[in-house]
């Protein structure tokens, strides 16, 4: 299952946050997340998200084509 990651601030790596789900799941407009706070283990510090500052992580992601 992928795990839901952010981008930290300070290093502009994505990092987890600890979370994991399916991208339907994630997808999904009814379903959200505000104000959660992860452990930043690129800088060290703490951040606060929300779903809009989320991205699935996946390897087998392709951007759509455009
Ligand atoms: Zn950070």
């Amino acid at each position: 299952m992928p795990r839901v990651m952010i981008r930290c601030p300070n290093t502009q790596k994505l990092v987890p946050t600890g979370f994991a789900m399916e991208k339907n799941a994630f997808d999904n407009p009814t379903f959200d997340l505000t104000n959660n706070t992860v452990h930043c283990p690129a800088c060290g510090k703490d951040h606060t998200w929300s779903k809009r500052d989320a991205v699935l992580e996946s390897a087998n992601y392709k951007p759509p084509p455009r």
